[in-house]
């Protein structure tokens, strides 16, 4: 048994809820020297819908030596004992705080126990516990694994949103070499290696990765784990982001009649959905890897226009599975998506015959803060890249401007039919780089070189006809090999 006591503020990190919930359940209490070596059960009701419970708990006495420790029992027995190592800790069907089991939240009474190692004949101490709940439908603060932003400044944040691991059909080489179960850890190493500030273990089908990940936070603590899973289906994959409970991945059945029912069972939780590798081949190569589920794209949040797969394959980023033009297909019809990228890695370590290193493709996203919540926000607004490099502070901004109205990327401007529209484009990219425009799907003739470093360069174009109408930049390397892809301005067009 650990004696050892950490600070709250150090614990903070373990904590699922936001500090500033109301608890549920609060029960104080005063123990005196009489409670020496016992185990006093403190029992609450859990009422039925509870999905997760959060403990937060304190204590007075410590300079007289008084200790207590803390577990946790369901109705139906041992659900952890972390003893006088954590003040807070959380649990649910799929996660919970090392100390303590993942799994069914059981209706009914509960214990929090506390063991009591030490108390002196003379000592008093006063404790409180807090009891909070959380819901199926709850949003993003409570499926986070860490409830403060990692960095607190707005700005571009650089991360992959697809990676396997032992949690489905990641594999690498043991000590030994054999080819095992890739373990969570060496995913997050490499993204740290990669000098990511997020990344998404997107396991196929599993849920048992959050439980990893929910050891792992705390010491990957400058490194943000965004909840992911790719619900991986024989009509094609999506990647969900931003919940840790269940969303069922059988399509097709009762559970999930349709990609429509999917998505709303996403967006329920709070959570965003994007359509993995659309148009990768399907068939025995690749059971159900290409995207032919009946989809209504305005259920959907993003596109993944790059997978790993493709950027070190032949043809790179625009081979036989690019994702860009069945994106901008979507954009014609009017949908607003945001693209994204993913490593889509299925083998961590780093090694000379890699075909999708983590990282490889990065998204960049512009978002108010390193937390779950804001690159989230972020995605879903679209000021965001895909950048096929490593380098930390390359950039690809837009912003459109038409009678002194401007927006930047994923936004909407307002112009007139066939009036002149500045794009201005913000790079930063190697030498001998160049941009190109599309708008509404076009490759316009123009093209521009890109100064090494810092610059900005300016097109203009005319939006007029029928249909939907957007802008977007491609930025080459001097070989014509795609290095980043900016996502739309969208524009309205009024009369007057
Ligand atoms: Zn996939
Ligand atoms: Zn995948």
């Amino acid at each position: 048994m650990s004696l050892k006591i950490l600070g709250f503020t150090a614990l903070a990190a373990l904590c699922a809820t936001s500090a500033l919930a109301t608890p549920d359940v609060v029960m104080k209490g005063r123990l005196t020297g009489t409670a020496h070596q016992t185990y006093i059960d403190l029992p609450f009701q859990v009422p039925e819908g509870v999905t997760r419970i959060t403990v937060s708990f304190r204590y007075t006495g410590r300079e007289q030596k008084s200790t207590i420790d803390l577990g946790l029992d369901d109705p139906n027995g041992f659900r952890g004992w972390s003893g006088g190592n954590k003040s807070e800790f959380t649990l649910s069907a799929t996660d919970a705080t090392p100390s303590y089991l993942p799994g069914p939240i059981i209706t009914g009474t509960w214990n929090l126990v506390m063991g009591v190692p030490n108390m002196r004949p003379d000592a008093i101490s006063d404790y409180e516990a807090d009891i909070t709940f959380g819901h199926a439908n709850d949003k993003v603060t409570v499926s986070a694994f860490t409830d403060k932003p990692l960095n607190d400044k707005p700005g571009w944040y650089r991360g992959d949103f697809h990676s396997h691991s032992a949690h489905s059909d990641g594999n690498c080489l043991s000590l030994a070499g054999q080819k095992v179960p890739c373990p969570a850890f060496l995913t997050l190493e490499a993204a740290k290696a990669r000098g990511l500030d997020f990344v998404a273990l997107s396991d196929h089908n599993s849920t048992s990765q959050y439980d990893s990940e929910r050891e792992l936070q705390p010491y990957f603590d400058t490194l943000l784990l965004i909840p992911a899973r790719e619900i991986t289906t024989f009509h094609g994959h999506a990647n969900i982001f931003g919940t840790t409970e269940f969303v069922p991945f059988r399509l097709g059945t009762k559970a999930l009649p349709d990609v429509k029912t999917l998505a709303d069972i996403v967006h329920a939780k709070g959570a965003l959905i994007s359509v993995s590798h659309p148009t990768a081949p399907t068939g025995e190569a690749c059971m159900g890897c290409g995207w032919d589920a009946p989809t209504d794209y305005s259920d959907i949040d993003a596109i993944e226009v790059v997978n790993g797969g493709s950027v070190f394959a032949q043809h790179g980023v625009e081979g036989p599975t690019d994702g860009i033009p069945f994106w901008q297909a979507r954009l014609n019809e009017g949908h607003h998506l945001t693209a994204i990228g993913g490593s889509d890695n299925h083998d961590a370590p780093d090694t000379p015959d890699h075909r999708s290193p983590v990282g490889l493709p990065t998204t960049v996203i512009y978002a108010e803060n390193l937390s779950q919540a804001a690159l989230l926000d972020g995605m879903k607004k679209g000021r965001a890249f895909v950048d096929m490099g490593v380098g930390a502070d390359r950039l690809l901004d837009l912003k459109a401007t038409s009678e002194k109205k401007s927006a930047v990327m994923g936004e909407t401007l307002a112009v007139r039919a066939n009036s002149n529209v500045l794009v201005e484009v913000e790079v930063k990219a190697d030498a001998g780089s160049r941009a190109e425009l599309i708008l509404n799907g076009q490759l316009q003739p123009q093209v521009l070189p890109v100064d090494a470093g810092h610059a900005t360069v300016s097109f203009h174009v005319t939006p007029k006809g029928q249909g939907a109408h957007w802008v977007r930049v491609n930025i080459r390397d001097k070989d014509g090999k795609i290095e980043m892809i900016s996502n739309p301005i969208y524009f309205k067009l009024i009369k007057k």
